[in-house]
């Protein structure tokens, strides 16, 4: 692995040798940025990408995220980082090793992807390799299941749809505050809420199916009915297929706490006070409107049949349709 303490002129180099003609005017362009302190990477030969969690096959390209959402449950020192969290690690084999894996598979599958971090970061608008991971599946006729904050998906409309068509693809979304001056202190670097509402609607208009996460929610912060109301009626009008809430709260451990705290004491004094008087070192923390809050979740997802049943979701996101069975049979 190519250390992060190694010099990011070197770390360039070496990803220029490896992947010597397509990206060289990326690596250039990289290599400012990185010298110009805007971008923090590393990168390292994976040994593999594909890994199989409750029937799904997921992958992560990048470790490490720049959006600095304040409740990250990514930064927890359980995921055992060697580098700091803004670091990105970079598995610049990705492509290569997805490809590889894809081929030798006997059974088309969904393949997920933004489950611990999220595939279109900063760096992904240079480096590209969410999106040549994307040709892949695309090529392959497999399924994708995405999840993301950022609008940069739009970028790769045409591909999300093409994969549709021939598989499918599910478009996922956090969505947590609806106000845009508090989404810009809980999820910072990252466009807000208002905008990846407009991205479902563009995806909704391609015929790509869209999957709301409605989590995490946050004790004395977002947790009002005027903000849950607010997202889960854009979801009604947008018409998405499920959202995913587990309760009105956050979790919180080690790594992922002291950043949070620090957060709340930077934009909401007084308020890390009120969350160790109330929880102690939980690692859930439930919303005390959660009875309520979930009430109105229940009811307004199933009064336009949206799907919200974790279970459910989860099932349909794993699911190929026969729509690519019946392309086989008559291809
Ligand atoms: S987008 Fe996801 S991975 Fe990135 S900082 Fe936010 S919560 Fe963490």
């Amino acid at each position: 692995m190519t250390k992060h303490n190694v010099s990011p002129h070197l770390t360039v180099a070496a990803f220029e040798m490896r992947r010597p003609h397509s990206l060289l005017p990326v690596m250039e362009q990289l290599r400012d940025n990185i010298h110009q302190g805007g971008v923090a990477m590393h990168f390292v030969d994976a040994k593999g990408i594909l890994t199989a969690n409750k029937g799904m096959n997921g992958m992560n390209i990048y470790r490490g995220c720049t959006h600095g959402c304040i409740y990250c449950d990514s930064r927890s020192t359980c995921y055992h980082f060697d580098h700091e969290f803004e670091d990105i690690e970079v598995k610049r084999n990705a492509p290569e090793l997805l490809e590889k894996a894809l081929r030798s598979k006997r059974k088309k599958c969904m393949i997920g992807t933004g489950a611990m971090s999220d595939p279109y970061m900063h760096c992904e608008e240079d480096l590209k390799l969410t999106r040549e991971c994307l040709e892949i599946i695309n090529r392959y006729e497999f399924g994708l299941a995405i999840q993301t904050k950022s609008d940069r998906i739009l970028r790769d409309i045409h591909l999300l749809e093409e994969i549709n068509y021939k598989a499918k693809c599910v478009v996922q979304m956090t969505l947590t505050t609806y106000d845009d001056k508090l989404c810009a202190i809980v999820e910072p670097k990252v466009c807000n809420t208002k905008r990846r509402i407009e991205v479902l609607e563009m995806m909704r208009d391609r015929g790509i199916p869209t999957v709301v996460w409605l989590s995490p929610i946050l004790p004395f912060i977002n947790d009002t009915s005027e903000n849950i109301t607010a997202i889960l009626q854009e979801c009604v009008r947008i018409g998405v297929k499920g959202i995913i809430c587990f309760g009105m709260g956050l979790t919180l451990r080690e790594g992922d706490r002291e950043y949070y705290y620090k957060a709340l004491d930077k934009h909401f004094p007084g308020l890390k006070d009120k969350y160790i008087k109330t929880y102690g070192n939980q690692y859930e923390l439930q919303s005390p409107s959660n009875r309520e809050l979930m009430k109105l979740f229940y009811k307004l997802c199933s009064d336009n049949g949206i799907m919200y049943r974790p279970e459910d979701i989860f099932r349909y996101m794993n699911d190929l349709p026969e729509k690519y069975e019946q392309i086989s049979l008559f291809s």
